[in-house]
């Protein structure tokens, strides 16, 4: 009988552990984590759909990744109860870009390029000159509860989560595990292990802000608001290579006075927290299959500042690999 470890409960975890678990009831499927929600990056993140510093990801991945991963979501939201909101996107530049369609385009509702009249209206709404820009409309989420969500589905499935932290792909504890799937985002730089794997710091506030439904992010001073159904991310930094899971100053000052200055209300906003935590940033998301001492492994990790974004399309190829590897294991077994 096929043993199947996860590393990782963060959103790529749980969500490659629901889909084999569901898929194969009968397949002992196991998560192992150091953190499980509300404590993963995830947890903390803006939960917003966009494909975000995931560096040189193709964009036929990105398409396909993303283009599931909203479809989900549309799905969720559809459902209710799960903290899902769907809102407009403006990506503005206060320098003149010749912007190009993304290849993700025809895949989420309401895709535009700004033109001269929207982007002055823009201008006069953000109190900022922008000269180039996008629209479209996408989800966000309060990412505990979609978390909490795809875990009670895991458990629901009947499978098994082990708190232990892995110190390598040789770790005694894998011993029994036929099949590995790598989820270990920051965590692959060290257990792989991948220097290409790489912390994108991100420090971000939340406030009270219901008056707030548009999500905007300013491309050229990297400030961002994202309002979800409970609170209203302001951000946001993105520093590479820097491990500092603590609060700035500096960055604090950066965010309030520089979502304040897009939206001069937000002054008044309650805050409630602030938060920084690292992208498991790489030059390109990894994932694919690796044979090694018989196991196979399959590596899903280096997803940057699109873990929201690319969850669900990324476990569905992390469980196409997983279906193939079981009908070898078949096929051979029938020749024997
Ligand atoms: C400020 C900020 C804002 C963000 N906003 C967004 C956004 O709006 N939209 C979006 O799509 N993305 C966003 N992101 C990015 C997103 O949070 C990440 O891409 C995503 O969380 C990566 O998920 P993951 O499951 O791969 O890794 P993680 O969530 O980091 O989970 C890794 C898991 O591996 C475990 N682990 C690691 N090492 C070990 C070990 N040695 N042994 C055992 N377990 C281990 C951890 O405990 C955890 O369970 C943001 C990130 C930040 C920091």
């Amino acid at each position: 009988m096929t043993k199947v470890a996860v590393l990782g409960a963060g959103i790529n975890g749980l969500a490659c552990a629901v889909r084999v678990k569901e898929k194969y009831p009968n397949i002992h499927v196991v998560i192992i984590a150091s953190e499980f929600t509300p404590n993963t990056t995830g947890d903390g993140s803006g939960g917003f759909w966009y494909p975000y510093l995931c560096g040189i990801t193709p964009q036929d991945l990105l398409c396909k990744w993303g283009g599931e991963t909203y479809k989900y979501l549309y799905g969720l939201w559809r459902e209710g109860g799960h903290d899902l909101c769907l809102l407009p996107m403006f990506e503005l530049y206060r320098e003149k870009r010749e912007l190009v369609t993304h290849s993700w385009a025809k895949d989420v509702l309401g895709y535009r390029i700004l033109d001269e009249k929207q982007l002055s209206y823009l201008s006069g709404l953000y109190s900022v000159k922008y000269v180039s820009g996008r629209t479209f409309t996408s989800f966000i989420a309060y990412p505990p509860t979609i978390l909490a969500h795809l875990h009670r589905r895991f458990e629901a499935a009947n499978g098994q989560t082990l708190q232990y932290r892995i110190n390598s792909l040789d770790d005694k504890k894998l011993d029994d595990y036929d099949v590995v799937i790598n989820c270990l985002g920051l965590g692959a730089r060290e257990v792989v292990p991948d220097d290409k794997v790489v912390p994108i710091r991100g420090q971000i506030s939340r406030v009270i802000a219901p008056w707030v439904t548009n999500a905007v992010m300013d491309e050229d001073s990297g400030n961002y608001i994202l309002p979800n159904v409970h609170n209203c991310v302001l951000g946001g930094t993105h520093q590479t290579n820097d491990f500092n899971r603590s609060i700035v100053g500096e960055d604090t000052d950066f965010v309030l006075n520089g979502c304040s200055q897009l939206i001069p209300g937000l002054k008044n906003a309650e805050l409630i927290t602030q938060w920084a935590g690292l992208r498991p940033g790489r030059e390109s998301v990894r994932l694919e299959a690796e044979q090694r001492d018989g196991k196979l492994y399959i590596h899903n990790y280096g997803h940057g500042g699109s873990g929201l974004t690319l969850f669900w399309g990324c476990a569905a190829d992390v469980l196409e690999i997983f279906d193939k590897h079981l009908t070898e294991g078949r096929k051979q077994n029938a020749k024997l």
